[in-house]
């Protein structure tokens, strides 16, 4: 390996933003067998590089050698820089962005498995082959690399069609810039870049524009101008077009023209294979042992997973021990932890909240009152009672406080004491008509509660 080839790889092996932030002016000064002398542009960036990063790149050169090496970081010499840029390109001039595209996400690090491979090839297929399936169409899950697969298509167009005009986009941005567009009258400009200036589109996580007309009104226009001209358009959502619910049905018919394809969660071996070829993504080794721990006990979403192997990597570097098997656990458990937490008040407010509506149910079908009368000021007799009794139930069976009821039911505070002691009573003198009601009610309730328990 020579130096270029190996600053080339250095540089893929660490993520982009470190790159352009610190590393565009490194150079390989000396390569031997022991010893790699990397150049940085002044002593500024020597020196916060070799403190902030010195022990990743350590890693990452002795990984990509395949031996332990001595790495040494110097500034480059004035005369030395000035000699390069007339003696030829040893300092590859870097491009500070090098595109829009996650580089990372591509189809090489894309591991297949049954629950993507349909996904997988046929964005393989579209960027082969732009036009042949138009549009293609993917949904999937939040986390299953619905992104993922949009970047890989737009990495592969920028390495083998150069010349294609490539957009990404979320659905989000793309509205921004059209609202952008209509404040600064910059109308023109807008469909310049998404109608005209372009030859694939890739637009992410289209759900966002649910309920947003406008917006789906112009990428209507934007989709028909595309198609019409033979680019390709790839779309990504987290549900099929058909769910879409409220989108513009002719819309939901153009995306439903082309390929539709799912990607599901993965099953346990791909999430390890998975796992790894992170992990390889950042040059931090997982042991077998490890990696299965991590397929094992995060759940499909692929984000966590990534979230859980960056956790790991940042806490090896800190501690200076490598990753095993503790630490995976250690990280997983505070996962867990984290989520049991979000779940319970979850759960608890749902629980809460079909409590309240079952009771009010039960109610208004036992009188026989819908419940927008009970809720009214309606005098009806029916609804008054229907109305005391919920009160009550409120009381005896949900635990509630007066005041919670007065502002659920939207009554003054004496109405409702009013209305349970006014139950109250009708039980204690006998009322078998109210009894009666109340026990097939909390029965009923029960039956649900139980159900609903199992
Ligand atoms: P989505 O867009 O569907 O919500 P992403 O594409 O953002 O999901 O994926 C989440 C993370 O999981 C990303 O880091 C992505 O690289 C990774 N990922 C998803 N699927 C795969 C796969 N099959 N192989 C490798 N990495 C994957
Ligand atoms: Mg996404």
């Amino acid at each position: 390996m020579n130096k270029d080839e190996l600053l080339e790889k250095l540089q893929s092996n660490i993520s982009r933003d470190t790159w352009n932030n610190w590393l565009t002016s490194a150079q390989i000064l000396e390569l031997t067998e022991t010893k790699v002398t990397i150049g940085l542009g002044n002593l500024f960036i020597k020196e916060a590089v070799e403190k902030k990063f010195g022990p990743v790149i350590r890693d990452t050169l002795t990984n990509i050698l395949g031996k332990k090496i001595h790495v040494e970081f110097k500034e480059i010499p004035i005369s030395s820089e000035s000699k390069n840029s007339v003696s030829g390109p040893i300092i590859k001039n870097r491009p500070l962005k090098l595109s829009d595209f996650n580089p990372d996400f591509t189809f090489d690090s894309f591991v297949i498995g049954d629950s993507n491979r349909m996904a997988y090839y046929s964005a393989i297929e579209v960027a082969k082959n732009p036009g042949k399936f138009n549009p293609l169409f993917i949904y999937g899950d939040v986390g299953l690399g619905k992104t993922h697969l949009l970047h890989a298509v737009a990495n592969y167009l920028l390495e083998n069609s150069p010349d294609l005009k490539v957009r990404y986009v979320t659905a989000e941005d793309f509205m921004n810039e059209m609202m952008d567009g209509i404040r600064s009258n910059g109308m023109e400009h807008f469909r310049e870049k998404f109608r005209k200036n372009i030859d694939f589109l890739l637009i992410d996580d289209v759900q966002f524009l649910i309920g947003k007309n406008t917006v789906q009104t112009e990428l209507f226009h934007t989709f028909n101008t595309l198609f019409n001209s033979k680019k390709q358009i790839i779309i990504c959502s987290d549900r099929t077009p058909e769910e879409l619910a409220t989108f513009h049905p002719r819309l939901i018919s153009r995306f439903e023209m082309g390929l539709v394809t799912d990607i599901q969660a993965p099953d346990k071996t791909t999430k390890y294979l998975i796992a790894k070829k992170m992990a390889q993504m950042i040059s931090i080794s997982l042991t077998d042992d490890v990696a299965y721990y991590l397929a094992e006990h995060i759940d499909k979403n692929l984000r966590k997973l990534r979230g859980a192997i960056m956790n790991l990597l940042l806490q090896s570097q800190i501690s200076g021990v490598p990753v095993n098997l503790d630490s995976a656990k250690k990280i997983v458990d505070s996962m867990i932890r984290m989520n049991a937490s979000k779940v319970k008040l979850h759960s608890k407010e749902i629980l809460e909240s079909i409590k309240i509506d079952s009771v009010i149910n039960a109610v208004s079908s036992e009188f026989e009152v819908r419940r927008e009368d009970i809720f009214s000021t309606s005098r009806k007799k029916e609804a008054a009672v229907a109305r005391q009794v919920l009160a009550y139930l409120f009381k005896t069976i949900l635990n509630m406080k007066t005041k919670e009821i007065s502002e659920k039911l939207n009554k003054n505070h004496s109405t409702i004491v009013h209305s349970i002691k006014k139950i109250e009573q009708s039980l204690l003198i006998g009322n078998d008509l109210i009894r009666d009601k109340i026990n097939h009610i909390k029965s009923k309730l029960e039956e649900e509660n139980y159900s609903t328990n199992i």
